[in-house]
């Protein structure tokens, strides 16, 4: 069976997230999503929301909806936390029946050689690049093809051949947690479970993450 991790902060989870891995799993011919909360990113500052929160809110947005699963590997580790870490215990723990590909936004696409253990990830699993407003495919094989050292030209090549086209979403957990603090409506943006438990925890009433 194929299966791919989809990693993110998910403070909160979003449409953006959800129709994202679905579209990449339809894509890709993957009958699940593992969505994996990260630890501590060092390029971004800590989540607002706690690890049982974002948990929380990710099996309230996808509860009932059999493609996804959710793994707290990386939230259960140590840190620093390492995609390939990740990925390296997920295929342990999926064992080898399970076609493991990992899905990253176009966002994240300039850092990827800067990642540790860059090219052992990329000979790990297939990198799936996914699009994200502004970036359609177009752009993304071009973000792709001037991706340099330490990637080698194969890799390059098989980044370039993996990417899938997704819905332009134009919707981040910044934006959600702007408009929370300014007191606007999320509706739409993330499912209504989300967003009742979002008020209920009283969670971004002040934006301390906003950069
Ligand atoms: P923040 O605004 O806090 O930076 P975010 O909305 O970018 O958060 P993350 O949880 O950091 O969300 O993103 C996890 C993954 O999902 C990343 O690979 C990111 O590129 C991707 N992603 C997030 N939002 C979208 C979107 N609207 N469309 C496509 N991919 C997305």
């Amino acid at each position: 069976m194929k299966k791919i991790i989809f990693g993110g902060t998910f403070d909160p989870v979003h449409y953006g997230h959800l129709i994202t891995a679905r579209a990449v799993a339809e894509a890709v011919g993957a009958g699940r999503v593992i969505l994996v909360p990260t630890g501590i990113n060092p390029l971004k500052p800590p989540p607002a929301a706690s690890d049982d929160q974002r948990l929380e809110m990710l099996s309230l947005a996808t509860g009932g909806d059999a493609l996804f699963e959710i793994s707290d590997v990386e939230l259960r580790r140590d840190g620093p936390h390492y995609t390939v870490d990740t990925v390296e215990q997920l295929i342990e723990q999926q064992g080898p029946a399970v076609e493991l590909s990992v899905v990253i936004g176009v966002d994240t696409l300039a850092d990827l050689p800067d990642w540790h253990r860059a090219t052992d990830l990329l000979d790990m699993a297939t990198i799936i690049v996914a699009c994200r407003p502004p970036h359609a495919l177009e752009e993304v094989r071009r973000g792709i093809s001037a991706l340099g050292e330490p990637l080698n030209a194969r890799q390059v090549a098989s980044l370039s051949e993996s990417a899938v086209a997704t819905p332009l979403i134009d919707i981040s957990s910044t934006q959600i947690r702007r408009r929370v603090a300014a007191g606007l409506s999320i509706r739409y943006l993330t499912p209504q479970t989300v967003q009742a438990y979002i008020s209920e925890n009283k969670l971004y009433a002040e934006d301390t993450t906003a950069t």
